[in-house]
């Protein structure tokens, strides 16, 4: 045996990366350098940029920001730009606002007026011809319910289920329509061609219906020479339906909570939280858990209770990564809430740790898809030989991130350190759930053994004499699978 030996202390590695990340949005409150510099520091994995605000030389200036810092800090993080879709919203009002009363009667207006009390115009030029008597009309991220009682050309007569202040250019939900708008606008045309201009990790898709809208916004991607990619964001009743078909040909998805809890009954948000993830997984896709995490820290220094529950229970479920959005963008603390997430996740992350509950092997292979039968055999394997052989580190060549992925969608109790000579490839791994980025020049990745002792060298995952677990050879074509698992000494 190996006496001379003094190991690593096994915990200490297994627990010094964080394995779900941290989706930290930037706006108002946070697009400085010093500010972004501090975000790092507490933990942000991924920035998300929310075209919905914002111009494009402020955006350009955020991207610049974000991989300046990423370089001066050497670490690889992701920059997702988030494309508004169709996000359908009121106009304006003359005086800024209007009342509106319980069980009053109210128009809807598409033409291109102001509003005045009774009268609300709406951007959405077509919404007299998609909704249908009797569908309910929710405003103001569904504080305020409206239902359509009469069409008459451009006019909708509404009832007002609920009422209150109706302010200028609050958004408009349609849960019970079918709209005929793209999800792809030419606004997002504009902020796609941006993204691309900036070379952005991943564009997301916002109110994403079914395959057509993802695979559009590919082709355009694609025809612009382009190889973002795209996560879909689940917040219609449409992609829930559809959701094995967007998953096949998304990236990853977002499980956005905000619009799919007024396009749905926000009752159902939880368990559809856990299917979603579980679902993902079984893509081998990451997931990121979004909205009103720590929503009460946009001007609050310390989270409610019940949202510090919502972390944990979004880490418990398996996500790869929470996001954090007004908390970040526009709040009073975003350093905070960044920490804040950390330390949750952390405690969380120790816990399975020791009871081993990091992998939950059963949920692996429960698939009903046979995207790819191999993986979640090998994946399977992975993770039994890192917690029997309590491996201090799986190690993944990947040339475009499919193998890190699988691995990491099986949950080992293991950190698994992403190997690429591709920097953007490293970037997209922050992203996925216990995955670390390691860049490696291409010349190195010739021979395995020495490329993992160079790896341990950089990350100090164990001392010489020690085994780590070496997996590679996965495809985005399955039918180009060559798995292989190596274990090595170092
Ligand atoms: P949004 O998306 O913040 O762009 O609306 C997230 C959500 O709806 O939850
Ligand atoms: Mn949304």
């Amino acid at each position: 045996m190996h006496t001379d030996i003094t190991p690593l202390d096994i915990e200490e590695v297994a627990l010094r990366w964080r394995r779900t990340k941290i989706v930290a949005t930037l706006g108002p409150a946070s697009d400085t350098a010093e500010m972004i510099e501090k975000l790092f520091d507490a933990g942000a994995d991924a920035f998300r940029i929310n075209m919905s605000h914002g111009e494009h030389d402020s955006h350009r200036a955020q991207v610049n920001l974000v991989r300046d810092t990423a370089v001066q800090k050497q670490k690889h993080v992701a920059i997702i730009m988030d494309l508004c879709g169709p996000k359908i919203r009121v106009g304006r009002f003359e005086e800024e606002q209007i009342l509106l009363e319980e069980d009053s009667e109210v128009i809807i207006t598409s033409r291109d007026v102001m509003g005045t009390p009774g009268l609300i115009p709406s951007q959405y030029q077509n919404l007299h011809k998609d909704i249908q008597l009797g569908e309910r009309i929710l405003l103001d991220d569904g504080n305020l319910e409206l239902t359509a009682t009469a069409i008459d050309g451009t006019e909708i007569s509404c009832r007002v289920v609920h009422g209150g202040i109706l302010k200028n250019n609050k958004g408009m939900n349609l849960p019970d329509s079918s709209l005929s708008v793209p999800s792809f606008t030419e606004k997002d045309k504009r902020d796609a061609k941006l993204a691309i201009e900036l070379e952005a990790d991943f564009v997301a898709l916002s109110f994403v219906r079914d395959k057509d809208d993802v695979l559009n916004l590919q082709n355009f991607l694609q025809q612009h020479g382009s190889g973002i990619q795209i996560i879909s964001k689940i917040e219609k009743p449409e992609a829930v339906t559809n959701i094995h078909e967007i998953l096949a040909c998304s990236y990853g998805i977002m499980v956005a909570r905000g619009d799919l809890g007024i396009e749905l009954p926000a009752e159902r948000v939880p368990l559809l939280q856990q299917e979603l993830i579980q679902l993902a997984r079984d893509y081998s896709r990451p997931v990121i858990v979004a909205t009103q995490m720590l929503e009460s820290m946009i001007t609050h220094s310390r989270p409610t209770r019940a949202e510090v529950g919502d972390v944990a229970s979004a880490a418990l479920s398996g996500t790869d990564a929470v996001m954090l959005s007004g908390e970040t963008a526009a709040g009073k603390y975003p350093v905070l809430a960044v920490e804040t997430m950390n330390k949750v996740l952390r405690e969380i992350e120790a816990h399975q740790w020791k009871h081993n509950s990091f992998g939950d092997a059963k949920k692996i292979g429960d698939s009903t898809s046979d995207i790819l039968p191999v993986r979640d055999a090998v994946a399977r394997a992975t993770l039994n030989l890192a917690s029997d052989m309590k491996l201090q580190g799986i190690i993944i060549p990947t040339r475009s991130g499919t193998t890190a992925r699988v691995i990491s969608a099986a949950r080992p109790s293991a950190p698994c350190i992403g190997v690429c000579s591709d920097i953007q490839v490293n970037q997209r791994m922050a992203l996925n759930w216990g995955v670390i980025p390691v860049l490696v020049y291409e010349p190195q990745t010739h021979d395995w053994r020495t490329l993992c002792e160079l790896i341990n060298k950089q990350v100090k995952l164990t001392e010489s004499g020690h085994t780590v677990l070496l997996v590679s050879g996965f495809n985005d074509d399955p039918a180009l699978n060559e798995p292989v698992i190596k274990i090595l000494m170092v």
